[in-house]
């Protein structure tokens, strides 16, 4: 009954049967391979997906491509208004969807919430945007000349996205996209299939009612067949990828080969710094959430600690004291803050690390076992973990392990503390705890923080839509979200006009007979 409570408040109940995980905006179909819907808390089968047979795939590419055609000649504000209408749908059904964000990828019932607040955010934002979307009158230098800088729809875009955030890394894609008036593709983790559909669903019926092209939102569930595909397709126009370093790097190559778009959005591995004049009571708790918070599945989660020498004894007995009474278990229970990982992958390589912690000599202060709280022997359970490792040349600094391990280390000055952070592949999140203006601006500057998200007093992850967010290095380089991201998701023209009875050239080249 837990699932199926969350399961009929949508829709979704199979009923012993299979759910079609296709939309073209012609109704929903496909008849390719099933994909399992899993709960990673009990380990029950949630439901069987359907997924599109390759001529599936190319006809809801096709569909897609011909919704854009009349899509594109619909004005930005009326696109808006068809989204301020999405965004009171998905509203509507807030609380459902973060359940069944819970329930299906395992993270604590208010983190799935706050995941569907983040799209209808977002929505809110590019509803704004849709009287915003400025080009620019640019000064010719040719008399009776004007140079316009013109945004137009860039064509399809496919979102292929990673099981972490299973409604928001689409929210922040979509609408962005939809107000650039373009038509969107979705490829959404094999894992978490139930939540593209119910989304879906909710954006269909809306468009639906506007009597526009349900092809503008098309979803194509499956695994990583579908997502080559998707690169590889010239009708693909731009491919806004999040996932691992490893699959991004594929796709990167793959979409940069046939000159395609892409928008990288990589893994991270955050490291928070903590000065001997922080409030321990601000940051403690930070970096508690930042590290344990979606059991350590967030790309921005904490991963690295810094800690100054002068407070390092008292802020990790401090952190200690809350690792000891983490409420763990069933993530749709409000008072737990420690969920499951998504899947037994996921346990094995939180193992291996932990069993490679203890092999280089960490001294692992909490945690480091796998764990099965009662009543959940099937769920995929771990107990958070601080380690200090014996040296700073380790590799395991420099890798992202999707799991709620905090490595840390303590220095003496910042200028260590910075360059420690700045030592990874990775770029996408930092923190540093200060009251000092100087540690700020150093922090802040060009020789501070080498990440996109550089923060004060304020933890690595939970950032809010307002701001572009994305990582440098290996995160690669993606901007999504607030900010100038929206230039992202169309095409520019730059347009020259010449409204007078001379027809000059630039630079005053002359080409006179
Ligand atoms: P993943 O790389 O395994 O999968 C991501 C997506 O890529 C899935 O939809 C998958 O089916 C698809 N895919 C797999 N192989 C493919 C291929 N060869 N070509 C095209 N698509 C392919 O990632 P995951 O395990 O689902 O998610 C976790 C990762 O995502 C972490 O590294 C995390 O840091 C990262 N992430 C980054 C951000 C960000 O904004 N920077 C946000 C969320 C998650």
């Amino acid at each position: 009954t837990r699932a199926s409570n969350v399961l009929s408040a949508l829709g979704l109940e199979s009923q012993g049967g299979v759910l079609p995980g296709v939309y073209t905006g012609r109704g929903w179909g496909g008849t390719g391979n099933v994909v399992a819907s899993k709960c990673p808390t009990t380990g029950e089968h949630l439901a069987d997906v359907t997924t599109a047979t390759p001529a599936e795939f190319h006809s809801v590419i096709e569909r897609s491509r011909e919704a854009f055609h009349s899509f594109r000649m619909l004005p930005a504000p009326r696109r808006g208004e068809i989204l301020r209408q999405i965004r009171e749908a998905l509203a509507a059904k807030r609380d459902s969807l973060g359940a069944l964000v819970s329930l299906e990828m395992g993270k604590i019932l208010s983190e799935g919430i706050g995941e569907v607040q983040e799209f209808i955010d977002i929505c809110d934002y590019a509803v704004g945007l849709s009287r915003m979307m400025n080009g620019q009158v640019i000064a010719s230098e040719r008399p009776g000349h004007t140079i316009l800088e013109v945004p137009n729809p860039l064509g399809l875009v496919a979102v292929i996205s990673a099981f972490n955030f299973p409604v928001a890394v689409y929210g922040w894609n979509l609408a962005l996209s939809f107000v650039a008036g373009n038509a969107t593709l979705w490829k959404p983790a094999p894992s978490t299939p139930l939540c593209s559909i119910a989304v879906t669903r909710i954006v269909a019926e809306v468009l639906e009612k506007n009597g526009v092209d349900g092809g503008v939102a098309a979803l194509i569930t499956g695994g990583h067949e579908v997502g080559e595909a998707l690169c590889e397709s010239e009708h693909v126009t731009m491919v806004s990828f999040t996932g691992s370093e490893h699959i991004g790097a594929k796709v990167g190559r793959k979409v940069q080969g046939r000159f395609g778009k892409v928008l990288l959005e990589l893994g991270g591995n955050n490291a928070s710094i903590v000065m001997p004049d922080a409030d321990l009571s601000l940051a403690v708790p930070s970096v508690f959430f930042g590290a344990v918070g979606t059991a350590g599945q967030r790309c921005t989660s904490t991963r690295r600690l810094y800690l100054h020498r002068e407070i390092a004894p008292r802020f990790l007995d401090a952190l200690k004291k809350a690792y000891a009474q983490i409420p763990t278990g069933d993530p749709l229970v409000s008072s737990t803050l420690l969920g499951p990982l998504h899947n037994q992958n996921a346990v094995k390589a939180y193992h291996k690390a932990a069993m490679h912690l203890h092999e280089v000599g960490a001294e692992i202060l909490v945690g480091g076992k796998v764990k099965h709280p009662s009543g959940f022997d099937q769920g995929n359970f771990v107990e958070a973990t601080i380690a200090i490792p014996p040296s700073q040349d380790l590799d395991l600094w420099k890798r992202e392990l999707f799991a709620p391990i905090l490595n840390v280390a303590i220095f003496d000055e910042l200028d260590q503390a910075i360059e420690w952070n700045n030592s990874v592949p990775q770029g996408l999140s930092s923190s540093i705890w200060t009251k000092d203006i100087r540690n700020i601006g150093k922090f802040i500057g060009p020789s501070g923080s080498d990440c996109g998200i550089v923060n004060v007093n304020v933890g690595n992850s939970g950032a809010e839509i307002g701001a572009a967010f994305g990582g440098n290095k290996r995160t690669g380089w993606g901007r999504e979200s607030g900010g100038d991201s929206w230039k992202q998701y169309v095409r520019w023209s730059a347009c020259t006009i010449n409204s007078s009875n001379e027809a000059p050239l630039a630079q005053g080249v002359n080409f006179s007979l």
